[in-house]
């Protein structure tokens, strides 16, 4: 799954190659890219063609394509395998190529959605008045939104009566922090995934987000961060990078701080790495 910083590479590559166009045709070849539109493909193509695409949004690991004076977006799913590619005409098809928009401009690229696992799609929303895909409403502000609010954060992590990497990956509290970066943070906070969040002072929480930032800004200067193969950037071209994980993947190796050998354990039917020297584990576990 794509996290955060690679949903943002995409984004910056789609406004730079697909904002202010206006689309010409957009061609469904695969139904199942368009289900969630559930008047078809031939109508979702016609709702796009003729307006033109705004500035390409972002909240968490959600991204959107506003079709100006519609008071609707393009919401992409990229699922386990989606990918948004910008393409010059003569590109032979991808061989899952599921959507292809073609604009009126004189350029010569074409937007195009590829999906090998079928998982992802394209679908078309009202916004709210922020803005915002409907569908999306009630997903939380990411840590880069400058909007977002770190005391409000703060408060809710004391009142919920849960565990911190449950917080980070609660997307009504925060958005876009996924397995790898909330792994990355409490490891570089010292802070083990099941403290409970009651007890959080107002210095550790800043201290976590302060770190939460840091490791998104880093993947994100370096172009994301990911393990599957089969996500590429907006080109088409392969633009992430293998960044040096400090604590996600590295079970047995030693901690880079201490030296003790880092842990995985099974976590909500996924992996939690720590280093169970500068981690501690809570006594009372919830
Ligand atoms: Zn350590």
């Amino acid at each position: 799954m794509p996290e955060l910083p690679e949903v943002e590479v995409v984004r910056r590559g789609l406004e730079r190659w697909v904002a202010h166009r206006t689309v010409a045709e957009a061609e469904v070849l695969h139904p199942r890219a368009v289900r969630r539109h559930v008047a078809g493909g031939e109508d979702f193509g016609q709702r796009l063609k003729g307006h033109r695409v705004g500035v390409p949004s972002r909240r968490g690991k959600y991204l959107w394509l506003p079709l100006e004076d519609t008071g609707q977006s393009v919401l992409a799913h990229l699922g386990m395998s989606g990918q948004l590619l910008v393409q010059p005409h003569s590109a032979p098809d991808e061989k899952h190529l599921r959507v292809r928009v073609r604009f009126t401009d004189a350029l010569d690229t074409e937007l195009r959605f590829v999906d090998q696992r079928t998982f992802g799609g394209l679908s078309l929303h009202d916004n709210t008045p922020d803005g915002l895909p409907d569908v999306i409403a009630h997903i939380a502000r990411d840590p880069l939104d400058p909007l977002f609010d770190d005391d409000a954060f703060h408060h809710a992590l004391r009142r919920k009566r849960t565990t911190i990497k449950r917080a980070l990956l609660d997307q009504s509290l925060i958005s876009g922090v996924g397995n790898i970066y909330a792994d990355e943070a409490l490891w570089r906070a010292r802070v083990h995934y099941d403290r409970p969040t009651g007890g959080f002072t107002r210095p550790r929480t800043q201290l976590l987000l302060g770190h939460v930032r840091d490791v998104m800004n880093a993947a994100l200067s370096q172009g994301g961060t990911s393990f599957d193969s089969l996500y590429v950037n907006v080109n088409g071209e392969s633009g992430y990078f293998d960044r040096s994980l400090d604590a996600y993947g590295r079970e047995g190796l030693p901690c880079r701080r201490c030296g003790t050998p880092m842990r995985r354990r099974a976590w909500m039917n996924r992996s939690s790495y720590h280093c169970p020297r500068c981690q501690r584990a809570p006594r009372v576990s919830s």
